[in-house]
């Protein structure tokens, strides 16, 4: 269907599809979001940190009170060292009021499901089982065919289909595609019977050998993960444990001299709960778009998660890009407005996120000694230096001009 305004097509119901969708029928403009998985698979993947910049846009969508449901409050993070020592504490301090928003913790499948949910209930149409496979871009419209061997068309396209964008292959051949950062991720959820910690802090500690985060839920489920350095990427097919029970293992054995709860949140976790992910990101395109074609959130630009922004961020470029496509009615022009206006920021928190992923690694005696004394001055500091990551807002009644 094509309204005045114009008709999108959207690859990806992740998290930047379904936020652009919802932000774009608040421009007149009518979508439909195509995505590869032809189940929701809501359960999948690991967890996520939503910061206040996040929830702000979906607070300017009207989305943030279900998402706050699925969800629990994160009251900043406390950092110990592989002896069971605590270093220093970043606390998230008064957010709500700061920044209009408060960080929380939530499931990255139960996004998906929120956010697909929500947009359902709009009246915007999700297809799944609809794997972008090619596009044709003419001058006023594009063309993309799906693996199924179906057709769509619409004003422009754009492309919300994460980190391996089919999308950006096909517009941008030859750009650098994900970057492997050297570390290894593992993340699983756990019944261990552990006090919440208190203050809601997320507890991170700097293993002996390996970098190890949780938190506990509401419910009493422990959400962790850990950070392994590994110089080599591992192969894609052997991100599957060889035997029953070798992941497990691996990973006891990684944090066997780091203090208690590690090991036994580890022990009490169930082997199918347990993922593992090589941590990519991509610090750089030379651009975002071309005629009436456009990448949205990981597509453009994927961070590791070491600062916890890629969901923020990719809900912070659906909203520009609705509001850009809004006020300037010529796609191409809005998408360079689009472009300009994010580019710079979220390749600064690119770089932010690969340093911090480089102090996670096992930096010797000597190294922890050092860390374990200047961590505590550097997170006094934290929270006055992160305030231009949370403090932005997009202005939605503003113009782009
Ligand atoms: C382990 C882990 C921890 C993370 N922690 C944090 C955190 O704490 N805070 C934070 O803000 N971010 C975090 N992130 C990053 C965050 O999950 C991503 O930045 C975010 O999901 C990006 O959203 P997206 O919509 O761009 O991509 P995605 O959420 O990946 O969605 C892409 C969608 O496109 C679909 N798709 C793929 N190919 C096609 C195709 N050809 N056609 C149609 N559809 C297709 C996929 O199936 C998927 O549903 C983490 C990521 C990981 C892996």
């Amino acid at each position: 269907m094509r309204t005045r305004n114009g008709h999108a097509l959207i690859t990806g119901c992740g998290i930047a599809g379904p936020v652009v969708a919802m932000a774009l029928q608040r421009a007149g403009i009518e979508s439909v979001i195509y995505e590869a998985r032809s189940d929701a698979m809501d359960e999948a993947g690991a967890f996520l940190n939503l910061a206040p910049n996040g929830v702000n846009v979906l607070k300017t969508l009207g989305v943030d009170a279900q998402v706050q449901a699925a969800g629990f409050p994160c009251g900043g993070i406390a950092f110990w060292n592989g002896a069971g020592r605590r270093i220093g504490v970043m606390d998230n301090g008064p957010e709500e009021r700061r920044y209009g928003a408060a960080s929380l913790v939530i499931k990255r499948g139960l996004l998906h499901r929120v956010l697909r949910e929500e947009a359902l209930r709009r009246g915007i149409r999700v297809e799944l089982g609809r794997a972008l496979e090619s596009f044709d871009s003419t001058a006023d419209g594009v063309e993309a065919r799906f693996k199924d061997g179906s057709t769509a068309r619409g004003d422009f396209l754009l492309g919300c289909d994460g980190l391996r964008s089919r999308t950006r292959e096909l517009l941008l051949p030859g750009a650098k595609g994900p970057e492997y950062t050297g570390l290894l991720g593992w993340g699983g959820f756990s019944r261990c019977a552990i006090p919440a910690p208190p203050g809601g802090l997320m507890q991170m500690t700097f293993g002996r050998r390996a970098f190890f985060g949780y938190c506990v839920a509401p419910s009493g489920e422990v959400y962790w993960f850990s950070n392994e350095s590994q110089a080599e990427e591992p192969a894609r097919g052997s991100l599957k444990p060889a035997i029953a029970g070798a992941w497990k293992e691996r990973l006891l054995a990684l944090h066997a001299d780091d203090a208690s709860p590690i090991p036994d949140i580890i022990r009490a976790t169930e082997e199918a709960s347990i993922s593992c992910y090589p941590i990519h990101d991509i610090p750089f395109l030379p651009r975002w778009h071309q005629g009436r074609v456009c990448l949205v959130g990981d597509a453009a630009h994927a961070t590791s998660p070491h600062v916890g922004q890629g969901a923020s961020m990719a809900m912070e470029d659906a909203l520009m890009l609705a509001r850009c496509l809004r006020d300037t009615p010529e796609p191409e022009a809005a998408f360079a407005r689009y472009q300009g206006l994010r580019k710079e920021r979220v390749e600064k928190l690119t770089r932010q996120a690969r340093r911090t992923g480089n102090t996670k690694g096992a930096p010797g005696p000597v190294g922890a000694w050092f860390r374990d004394r200047l961590l505590p001055l550097f997170l006094k500091r934290a929270a006055e230096a992160n305030a231009w990551v949370y403090a932005y807002k997009v202005d939605w009644d503003g113009g782009t001009a």
